[in-house]
């Protein structure tokens, strides 16, 4: 059989056709997507001495907020690294130990954090833009580590029914990544997934987050809380640049209306809940202060093909609830770089490598979408729907539940460390 009949090529609706490949790179891994779960992979692998080629549509790292919260499982992973204390130097970061709820003038202990039995029991509040851009300069260190940055991948390579690599545009031209697998960390909305045919189990989430900063007075208490209003839920937590970095939790797909009815509205609304912030909603002028996080819940039933792997938000859509994303992302790298470091070293990735990654982290993925799912239908979605009148549920006042909570957060269900060897 000739090549071109064995070959052939997936291509979103969109993408033209190339005639001209301007170049054709080898690799042994392909790793689509320079969020967390890419970048850390990336540096595991390449601190192993195998080839690894980053491509990130971007041109920098520089977006939209992400999303700082940073769990115990992810800053136990920097200390694997060897990373934490130069992380933290170089980086403004602030630190809370409790997550709150706060509710008719009654505020408990949601997710207690300052008993956890490991160097960090707190949340690290770090903006995610700097900590990506902090362990990509660490992997540039090493020789057998490429990033491609505005590389946006818009084609898989399949020959026999295997994934043999990508294109991606660049430049307005088209270039090709040969690799022995290729690893989708390209995030929710992931384009490799719809390439490869891939489809998300989608749970139903009644809400979306419209993201926005107000300035914080200094003598004002730090921490992470979610404060109940009538009818409106917001989530504050202090930043480490002297702001309160706030998410207004909003019935989905009311954004259009919310922005018809004027920022005024929005700035009263917020007053109810927390009427300290009567004195600073002024800062809040227009809606491009703000971003909207589409909440969304999913998982594929499999995370694999062959010769592609899907991992971080790829593979499991995450609630924002518990803030839990980046950790549960960079875990799931983690595990990847454990099963597969020795099998890319042989050039022998098989399709039962690709099973083990997704069977050691499945159970903790459903675990926690399990535990989101369930708080935002029986708190947050009530809450936005009722009066003054909901009460704390019981097993929200329960101090043991709490401490549950936040190991739950901090490190899920059999929480993976690296098992490679590697030199710093
Ligand atoms: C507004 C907001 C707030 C959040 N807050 C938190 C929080 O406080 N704590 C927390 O833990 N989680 C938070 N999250 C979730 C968290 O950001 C994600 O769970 C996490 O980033 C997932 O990491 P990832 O590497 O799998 O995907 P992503 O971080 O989404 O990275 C995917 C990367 O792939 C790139 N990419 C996409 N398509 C292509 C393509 N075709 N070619 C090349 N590259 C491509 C993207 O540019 C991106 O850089 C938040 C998310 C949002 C949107």
């Amino acid at each position: 059989m000739s090549q071109a009949r064995e070959e052939r090529i997936t291509t979103n609706k969109e993408a033209i056709i190339p005639d001209t490949i301007l170049d054709v790179q080898e690799t042994s891994c392909c790793i689509v997507g320079g969020g967390p779960t890419g970048i850390v992979l990336a540096l595991i692998l390449a601190r192993q001495g195998i080839q690894v080629t980053l491509l990130e549509a971007h041109k920098t790292f520089e977006r939209d907020f992400r999303g700082d919260l940073i769990q115990a499982g992810a800053m136990e992973i920097m200390d694997e690294l060897g990373l934490t204390e130069q992380l933290l130097a170089q980086v403004p970061h602030s630190k809370t130990s409790q997550m709150e709820f706060s509710l008719c003038g009654q505020t408990v202990s949601f997710a207690n954090f300052s008993k956890l039995k490991t160097r960090h029991p707190y949340i690290t509040i770090i903006p995610q833009v700097k900590l990506i851009e902090f362990l990509t300069e660490s992997a540039k260190r090493y020789p057998n580590f490429q990033l491609i940055a505005g590389a946006n991948v818009q084609q898989l390579i399949e020959k026999n029914g295997i994934i043999t690599g990508v294109r991606y545009r660049r430049s307005g031209g088209w270039h090709e990544v040969r690799s022995q697998l290729t690893v989708a960390a390209d995030g929710r909305f992931s384009p490799v997934r719809k390439l490869a045919g891939m489809e998300l189990i989608e749970t139903a989430a009644p809400m979306d987050l419209l993201w926005f900063r107000l300035p914080r007075h200094s003598n004002e208490p730090e921490g992470l809380r979610v404060r109940y209003g009538s009818k409106r839920v917001l989530v504050t937590y202090n930043t480490s640049d002297g702001n309160w970095q706030i998410a207004a939790v909003i019935p989905k797909g009311n954004y259009r209306q919310m922005q018809t009815e004027g920022i005024e509205a929005l700035q009263q609304s917020i007053v109810e809940v927390v009427p300290e912030f009567g004195d600073r909603v002024h800062h809040l002028k227009d809606w491009k202060q703000t971003s909207l996080l589409s909440v969304q819940m999913g998982r594929l039933s499999q995370w694999y093909r062959p010769g592609l792997l899907l991992l971080g938000d790829a593979a499991h859509v995450m609630s924002p609830l518990g803030g839990v994303g980046i950790t549960y992302a960079i875990q799931d790298a983690v595990t990847a770089a454990n099963v597969l470091s020795e099998p890319l070293k042989r050039g022998e990735v098989e399709l039962n490598h690709l099973a083990a990654v997704q069977r050691q982290r499945e159970f903790a993925i459903k675990v926690i979408q399990g535990f989101q799912s369930f708080t935002q239908k029986r708190i947050t979605a009530k809450a936005m729907q009722a009066d003054n009148s909901l009460k704390l549920p019981i097993y929200l006042r329960l101090p043991l539940l709490s401490d549950l909570r936040a190991r739950l957060f901090a490190f899920g269900a059999f929480p993976p460390h690296i098992k490679v060897k590697f030199s710093l």
